[in-house]
């Protein structure tokens, strides 16, 4: 019996997608699969006499799928590019119970017509890293593509040395980014329309009702965008390569590659071996978000007027939103960090300088507070300006301080993949050794806990565990 899988995006000009099956891998092992999410998706029922190796290598391909390559381009440290999925293919659409499309994306699955120099495929480290991440940001309540399963394939991949290959599955919303209208754009207003249009009926059908549409577009995409890189803030996430290829419309993060989490606060915090300039430091990331958004906003502004310095100015009011969105979701969710009833944004940066100053952990900040609240002691430093700022911000508290405590430890994560923990446990796995892996991920399930299973993973590196880098690894 065939698959339910659907191809709606194929209904696009075929400039958009290209037809291409996976390459089959050598010798393909599950490393890890998604129960869990197999499950949300109503995908299980499928899977029962199946080969999970051979399905999620692309070894064995289910019946009545017709997986497809998409194209697109993208800026890259602000430079234009064509792109396209060149190691990653879609293997169908899912459709779950409550009518929502999943893309069920394989990555390391081979060559296709987008491949350009690259071999197509993908090393098992970072795709266990995408897997491992992107799980903890679904934890954390953060939207995010997810991982359904890693399969080791048996090959070698050659970077800059010899690595062990993986295949990736990955389900998103969709994988339409900000490059994927910057090359409709190119090819003509005709498929720029018809990816418009696919856009607000699979994402925001609420827009098709609008007086404009596609301004609506516009401004339900930015709307997602502010929220979105406020609640990475929040966590103390470093995307790492904001590209507009790699900023999905549908406001989910996406392509986990030399991401990280902040350990010492710094808001200049870089990780990532190529951004030598920092264009994705920390506390750069909404300058960069309206800046991926103002390449979106260009690519539409045919369709928002005909006139064309009316569409300018419909475009540039609505981008001037951003950041006042972005500001207002940040203070709410920094406010909530701290209990406050409503927010107050000296306090909450005098915070954040004090953090800064004495080389704080942000993560574990919040924590300490929350328990200074209920024991009166802490471990953040004893200063006489850390002692005035207490004060006065339990001077502001509206709730009893056990309370606000409590609220705080629902809100604030006690763990977070650190890097030096996340690079242990693929050092493990790709010795063979699947198990810290699994204990690591396990705790990440549930950040908001303080418990046997997360404790373990809960301290700030030592010094000599510090990783002051992270690569792509593509
Ligand atoms: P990324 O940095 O993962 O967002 O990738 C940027 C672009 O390079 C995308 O179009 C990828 O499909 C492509 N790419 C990355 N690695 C490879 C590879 N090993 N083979 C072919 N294309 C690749
Ligand atoms: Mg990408």
């Amino acid at each position: 019996m065939n698959w339910p899988f659907e191809y709606t995006y194929t209904q696009l000009p075929d400039t958009l997608w290209a037809r291409v099956d996976p390459i089959p891998v050598r010798a393909p092992r599950l490393l890890i699969f998604n129960d869990a999410l197999a499950d949300t998706l109503g995908l299980s029922p499928w899977l029962e006499d199946v080969d999970l190796a051979a399905l999620f290598s692309g070894n064995w391909l289910p019946p009545g799928a017709r997986p497809f390559a998409q194209a697109y381009a993208g800026h890259q440290f602000g430079h234009f590019a064509l792109l396209g999925d060149g190691r990653a293919l879609i293997l169908g659409e899912w459709c779950t119970a409550d009518g929502q499309h999943m893309d069920l994306q394989f990555k390391g699955s081979g060559r296709t017509p987008f491949s350009r120099r690259g071999d197509g495929r993908a090393a098992v480290g970072p795709m266990l890293r995408e897997y491992l991440i992107s799980e903890a940001m679904y934890a954390l309540g953060i939207p995010t593509t997810r991982a359904l399963a890693v399969v080791a394939t048996g090959e070698t991949v050659l970077r800059t040395r010899a690595l062990p290959g993986a295949v990736l599955t990955r389900v998103a919303s969709s994988h339409i980014r900000v490059g994927t209208f910057e090359l409709a754009a190119r090819i003509n207003q005709t498929t720029l329309q018809a990816l418009a249009d696919y856009t607000i009926q699979r994402h925001f059908p609420a827009c098709a009702h609008a007086k404009r549409p596609y301004l609506a577009l516009l401004e339900a995409v930015i709307a997602h965008q502010a929220r979105l890189i406020s609640q990475w803030l929040h966590v103390g996430f470093i995307h790492g390569v904001m590209n507009t290829d790699n900023m999905s419309i549908a406001g989910e993060t996406i392509d986990y590659g030399p991401c990280a989490f902040m350990d010492t606060y710094h808001p200049d915090t870089v990780f990532s071996s190529i951004d030598t300039a920092g264009r994705y430091a920390f506390a750069n990331q909404p300058t960069m978000g309206i800046w991926n958004l103002t390449r979106f906003a260009e690519t539409l502004l045919p369709l928002l007027d005909e006139r064309p310095d009316r569409a300018k100015a419909l475009a540039q009011d609505a981008l001037a939103d951003f950041g006042r969105q972005l500001q207002q979701h940040w203070l709410e969710g920094m406010a909530a960090k701290l209990a406050l009833s409503k927010p107050d944004s000296t306090l909450i940066y005098d915070l954040l300088q004090h953090m800064a100053d004495t080389q704080q952990d942000y993560t574990l900040t919040f924590r300490y507070l929350a328990q200074w609240l209920r024991q009166q002691t802490t471990p953040l430093p004893q200063t006489a300006s850390w002692q005035a700022w207490l004060q006065r911000w339990r001077n502001g508290l509206t709730v009893p301080p056990y309370q606000a405590a409590d609220l705080m430890d629902t809100v604030n994560p006690c763990i977070i993949p650190r890097n030096h923990q996340v690079q242990k446990a693929l050092d493990a796995a790709e010795a063979g050794d699947m198990a810290p892996f699994n204990a690591l991920l396990n705790a990440l399930r549930q950040p908001f806990c303080d418990n046997a299973a997360t404790r373990p993973f809960m301290a700030a590196p030592r010094e000599d565990e510090r990783i002051m880098q992270t690569f792509c690894g593509t």
